[in-house]
């Protein structure tokens, strides 16, 4: 039904806990083989597991789920502008799709005792979506971070139990000690190829939600790639399976600070800050190890990108919420891009678009 291979040599995963590829270092990724049939959803179930059938699990047993998924995708007040609320998540952010395939995917080497507990990098919401569902599932968790991180989000990591190393220093100090713990299983977002099988049910709910229908332009928050590379994947399946008759434009939108895959698209060089004051916080990835496999799929798929200024944010952020949505500065970068290109006139009338809101207002403070 799938295979794991190396993004980038195509070599085949051996052992099912190497989370990078022992030839060339690279992260792996799932291809699918099936094609998706609408008929075979499990239309009882109301969370993403309805996908079941399309969801790549390393092995079957059981699930770890809080009901995640399913969220609504409603009108906004701009006419054609289609809202998908996936802040309204267990952990408030739609790294939940992810965290449950990826925890129900590792559980038996955490129960077979080949480790004792799980490792993860990140600046807060990953962290808390991970730790949330390695609570549920009985397994000790450790979030290694930055010493920017929000208080809401710490708050929230250490009630699931977790334990919090704060470290001085960026991505690359903080990933490497994750990667490192000992006796520790790591289960990065960015590097763990069953995250991605969780973000891509993302686009088979709005097909669904639309009668199997494609948006003209889906704008995506894009940090580290497990949300863009899942959402591409799942309208991939659609598309190629012949249940969508068109690919969404994706739209990968980044804050100014932090946009290497903005700038590797458009063949522009990319330095990053030294210290980043981006008012999107959750986006931070300045040199994401999937950058090539997310630029490829986006030229293979005749997607785009845009960046967007701090204040074009708060702006989009003040907008959502005028309109009873209340989201993390991250999720308004989408509404501030589909703003930009309404402007500019690269979207014509007529041409309906979605807006991935990723994460709750409430992680904010
Ligand atoms: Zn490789």
């Amino acid at each position: 039904m799938f295979k794991v291979i190396c993004s980038r040599c195509g070599v085949p995963q051996e052992e099912d806990d190497h989370w990078k590829c022992p030839r060339c270092g690279y992260p792996y990724r799932i291809v699918w083989e099936e094609p998706f049939n609408p008929k075979d959803i499990d239309s009882h179930d109301y969370s993403l597991w309805r996908y079941r059938r399309f969801i790549a699990v390393a092995r079957q047993g059981e699930r770890v789920s809080m009901g995640e998924g399913l969220t609504p995708l409603i009108p906004t007040s701009t006419p054609y502008l289609y809202a998908k609320l996936e802040f309204m998540m267990p952990t408030g952010s739609y790294k939940d799709r992810g965290s449950t395939v990826l925890i129900t995917s590792v559980k038996h080497l955490i129960d077979g005792r080949r480790y004792r507990e799980v490792s993860i990098e990140s600046s807060g919401n990953a962290g808390s979506s991970v730790a949330a569902y390695a609570a549920k599932a009985g397994i000790k968790c450790t979030v290694y971070t930055y010493l920017s991180i929000k208080e809401s989000k710490l708050r929230q990591i250490l009630a699931y139990g977790a334990e919090i190393v704060k470290l001085p220093g960026d991505v690359s100090v903080v990933s490497k000690a994750a990667q490192t713990a000992p006796n520790s299983l790591y289960v990065s977002h960015a590097w763990n190829p069953y995250f991605q099988e969780g973000t891509k049910t993302i686009a088979y709910e709005i097909a669904e939600q639309r009668g199997w229908t494609a948006p003209d332009y889906v704008f995506v928050p894009t940090s580290a790639g497990s949300l863009i590379l899942g959402v591409i994947n799942g309208f991939r399946h659609l598309f190629s399976s012949g249940v969508i008759d068109k690919m969404p434009t994706i739209v990968a939108v980044q804050p100014l600070e932090v946009s290497p895959v903005y700038h590797a698209l458009m063949n522009k060089p990319y330095k990053p800050p030294t210290e980043l004051t981006t008012v999107a916080d959750a986006l931070i990835s300045t040199k994401p190890i999937r950058l090539q496999e997310m630029v490829d799929s986006l030229r293979e798929t005749r997607g785009s990108a845009e960046i967007v200024e701090d204040q074009e944010i708060l702006n989009s952020h003040k907008q959502l919420a005028a309109e009873g949505l209340y989201v993390e500065p991250s999720s308004a970068t989408t509404l501030a891009a589909y703003n930009k290109w309404k402007e500019q006139g690269k979207i014509k009338h007529g041409e309906d678009a979605v807006l991935l809101l990723t994460g709750s207002g409430l992680k904010i403070a």
